[in-house]
């Protein structure tokens, strides 16, 4: 999707800093950051958000969580951490193509906001 922001940042046609890339994923640096290690992590297909995955498109998630571990592995995150993704108006998300926040290096409150 040429007018999506996560399309055009796999795309690289948006710089980002990444963390992690291969042929369904690609992973970067959140420009706004909430915990010390914040990375953005997105399928390359376009799926809207979680309330979009169904079985046409569910490889691509379990794609994401095996890069989220490799992530999390290269971080040293081996206290914890958090993935979240949040589902429209009332879950906050701003960017409608799916993606999974991988945070870390804090300890993160339960619940959240
Ligand atoms: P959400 O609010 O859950 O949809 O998450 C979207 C995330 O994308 C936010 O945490 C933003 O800070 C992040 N974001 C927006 N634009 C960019 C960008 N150009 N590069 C990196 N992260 C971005
Ligand atoms: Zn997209």
């Amino acid at each position: 999707m040429s007018d999506c922001l996560f399309c055009r940042i796999a795309a690289g046609e948006i710089p980002s800093t990444p963390y992690y890339s291969d042929e369904n994923v690609y992973a970067f640096a959140d420009i706004d950051p909430k915990a010390p290690f914040h990375a953005v992590v997105i399928p390359r297909a376009h799926i809207p958000s979680a309330a979009a995955v169904d079985p046409t498109n569910s490889e691509a998630v379990a794609r994401v969580f095996e890069a989220i571990a490799k992530i999390a592995a290269e971080q040293g995150l081996d206290k914890g951490f958090r993935v979240v993704t949040n589902v429209g108006e009332d879950g906050g998300q701003t960017v409608p193509h799916l993606h999974f926040h991988l945070l870390g290096r804090r300890l993160l409150a339960w619940p959240p906001g």
